[in-house]
């Protein structure tokens, strides 16, 4: 189902379990470089260390596997997969993406997750039983161009002759869902102009696209997007982010626990807040994403159980505790009301529950009483800094169709 790669094994680290996601993974083991490990000394140290190996994972590969077959030890890698606990990087690798290697008398010394030219994840070893990471993104260089096209047939057909891809045809949708109907509105002849960027490492494009502008002209009416801090807003600076759902299930549970930041501790008194509900909802019922956002973390701890946190723009965050199941991965964008998980009992917990909190700019607040958000317009402070932003990349859709 997703692109996960774990251990064909279950692992204990410590207080942690680890339960791996079945894998149809297979390894080709011919496919493993060695390079050149016979390099002069100088030139194996500093930055120039040429790592002993690097291997392209393909489908059908576990880590376990590799590990094996360069006779690295299980110890070092599950000690590589501790320090994974805090950043679930392994668990996004994919087919294409890239391992380094690197040895010393045999054991481990530093493991690249190479994903595209701008994000590596390095893990280091700290110590006799420790790796630390280090998540190195590199912002590199967005270069903008203008995509456009008019409707003849489906918006998603004409889109996509344009050079658009599903991905941004799909946002586009979800982005103008509420003032357009993409099947019933669009008639021949009505056009569209999006801005987007791609991102590029030393002249290398790294795959990440983002959409920053766009604009179709239906029929006398005209609808606009403009990418400002995160989050989308029209030519007037309305916000398009939609409402938040207030429940996270798509039934009514027993509300078992409210949020509660002065709750005490029955035993010691100490203050503990809950910062979440709590729901009573059997294992396996599914958990829907509460707004439109995209996944950061997909996780396990050892009170939280396997959690989920969705950031919605830079205000809003959500998480899902004690899951029992996770069906969105971490980079992975979700829309309001979509299935992501099934609630569970996992971490420490007394019970089947879904513990669901929703924080606003970094504070849990109470999630079945907050204002939950109804379209927000631009912040008054950064008003001209919006105007400047649209007014430029509306000069380069205009520039676009006076070409075209
Ligand atoms: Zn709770």
């Amino acid at each position: 189902m997703l692109g996960v790669f774990l251990p064909a094994v279950a692992l204990t680290l410590g207080a942690f379990s680890y339960h791996p996601l079945e894998s149809d993974l297979k390894l080709d083991i011919k496919s493993i470089a060695a390079s050149d490990s016979q390099l002069p000394a100088e030139l194996q140290s500093a930055d120039v260390r040429v790592p002993n190996f690097t291997y392209t994972i393909q489908k059908g590969d576990t880590l376990s596997t590799i590990f094996e077959m360069l006779d690295v030890g299980q110890a070092d890698m599950y000690q590589v997969l501790e320090s994974d606990v805090s950043i679930l990087a392994l668990d996004t690798l994919k087919p294409g993406d890239q391992l380094s290697f690197w040895l010393h008398e045999g054991r481990l010394e530093q493991l690249e997750l190479r994903f595209n030219p701008a994000h590596q994840v390095v893990f280091t070893r700290a110590d006799q039983d420790t790796f630390e990471y280090e998540d190195v993104r590199v912002e590199g260089e967005w270069r903008e161009e203008v995509v456009s096209g008019e409707i003849n047939g489906s918006f998603y057909v004409s889109a996509k002759r344009a050079g658009l891809s599903a991905a941004e045809i799909q946002k586009i949708s979800s982005l103008l869902q509420d003032k357009l109907n993409f099947r019933r509105d669009l008639r021949a002849g009505d056009s569209f102009q999006a801005v987007r960027a791609t991102q590029y490492v030393n002249g290398e494009p790294t795959g990440q696209t983002r959409l920053e502008g766009l604009r179709i002209l239906n029929r006398s009416r005209e609808l606009t997007a403009f990418s400002f801090e995160g989050q989308y807003y029209d030519l007037n600076g309305d916000s398009l982010a939609r409402a938040f759902m207030r429940y996270p299930t798509r039934g009514k549970y027993r509300l078992s626990s409210r949020f509660n930041p002065y709750r005490k501790h029955p035993v010691t008194g100490r203050v503990r807040p809950h910062n979440g509900t709590d729901f009573a909802t059997p294992i396996g019922t599914p958990v829907l994403a509460t707004g439109d956002g995209v996944v950061t973390r997909v996780t396990r701890h050892p009170y939280a159980g396997l959690y989920i946190v969705i950031e919605h723009g830079q205000k809003y965050r959500t998480r899902f505790l004690h899951l029992s199941k996770a069906l969105v991965r971490k980079g992975q964008t979700v829309s309001r009301g979509q299935k992501i998980a099934l609630s569970g009992n996992s971490g420490r917990s007394t019970g089947a529950h879904l513990h669901y909190e929703l924080h606003i700019n970094g504070r849990p607040v109470d999630a079945m009483k907050a204002a939950i958000p109804v379209a927000d317009g631009v912040d008054k402070d950064d008003r001209m800094a919006f105007d400047a932003q649209r007014d430029r990349l509306l000069e380069q859709m205009e520039a676009s169709t006076r070409q075209g």
